[in-house]
C-alpha cells in the first residue's frame, strides 16, 4: 500500500477499490487491523495531543476521510490518491459480511439509531451474524468489551466520534482478530438519521460545506479547517528551497 507523509502522518495513498482489497486480504489472512479515517480536524487534534498523536499512528492504516487532507496532499507535493471516507468502508464491508457470513459488532450512535441499525442488518444482510449492538452512551463500555471477548468478532465497528472511538479501539485492539474501524456518524448516515451529501456535491468536494448547512451545530469544529489551512501553507514555505 503506498504512503504519503503529510504534516508528520503516513496516511493511504490508493484508490478505494484497492483499499477495499487489502482490507480482505488482511480478513482473509486473519491479521488485526485498525483503521483510522481522518479529516483536518482530526489531524489539528493530534497536533495539540502528543498521546493522540501517536495512537493514531500506531493505527494500521491512515485514510483521507476529509478533503482538505487531499488538498494539503497536492500542496505539499505528497499527492493522495482520493478520499477514502469511513462510510463508504463501513458500507464495503458489510457486503463482505453478508458474502462471508461474519460476525460483527457495532458500537456507537444513540439508542434508537442502534436500534434502527439493528433493524436494517436483519433485513438487509441477513447473513451477518450480529455479534452486538451497543449504543454510545453507555455510563461504562465494560458489556461491550465482555461481548468483543466472549463472541470474538471479525469486524468492529465503532461510531462515537473523534477521539472517543479511537481510544476505545486502541485500549481493546487485542481482545480479537479483526478489522477495527472508527467511523464517527456513519450509525446516523446508515439509519437516515442524518444524509450524506448528494453524490454530485460529493463530487465537486463540497460535502463539508453541505453537512455544515444542514447542520449548523457543526461549526464551531469547522473552526479546525482554515487553522489546517495555514498549518499546510506553513509547512509548504518551510519546505521550499531557500
Ligand atoms: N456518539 C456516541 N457517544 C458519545 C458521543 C457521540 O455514540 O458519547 C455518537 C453520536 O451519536 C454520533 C457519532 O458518535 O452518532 C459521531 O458524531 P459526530 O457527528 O460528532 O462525528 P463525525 O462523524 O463528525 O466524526
Amino acid at each position: 500500500m503506498k504512503i504519503q507523509k503529510i504534516l508528520n502522518f503516513n496516511f493511504v495513498s490508493a484508490t478505494n477499490q484497492e483499499f477495499d482489497s487489502v482490507l480482505v486480504k488482511r480478513l482473509e489472512d486473519r491479521q488485526n487491523t485498525f483503521v483510522v479515517t481522518a479529516n483536518p480536524e482530526i489531524v489539528m487534534y493530534a497536533r495539540s495531543h502528543p498521546e493522540f498523536a501517536k495512537l493514531i499512528s500506531k493505527s494500521t492504516y491512515l485514510t483521507p476521510d476529509g478533503i482538505g487532507i487531499i488538498y494539503a496532499g497536492k500542496q505539499l507535493k505528497t499527492p493522495l490518491n482520493e478520499r477514502i471516507t469511513g462510510y463508504d468502508t463501513f458500507l464495503y464491508l458489510l457486503q463482505v459480511a453478508q458474502e462471508k457470513h461474519l460476525k460483527v459488532l457495532f458500537y456507537g450512535a444513540k439508542p434508537e439509531v442502534i436500534a434502527a441499525l439493528e433493524q436494517k442488518i436483519k433485513t438487509e444482510y441477513p447473513n451477518i451474524q450480529i455479534a452486538g449492538a451497543f449504543d454510545g452512551y453507555l455510563s461504562d463500555s465494560t458489556p461491550v468489551i465482555e461481548c468483543i471477548k466472549n463472541t470474538q468478532p471479525e469486524l468492529v465497528f465503532v461510531a462515537l466520534g473523534s477521539p472517543k472511538q479511537e481510544e476505545f479501539i486502541d485500549q481493546n485492539l487485542t481482545l480479537t482478530t479483526a478489522i477495527w474501524l472508527g467511523i464517527g456518524g456513519s450509525f446516523d448516515a446508515f439509519t437516515g438519521k442524518v444524509k450524506r451529501a448528494p453524490k454530485i456535491i460529493q463530487k465537486i468536494n463540497l460535502e463539508w460545506l453541505y453537512r455544515l448547512v444542514t447542520n449548523p451545530r457543526r461549526f464551531k469544529r469547522y473552526l479546525a479547517i482554515p487553522r489546517f489551512m495555514r498549518v499546510v501553507k506553513q509547512a509548504k514555505r518551510d519546505a521550499a528551497p531557500k
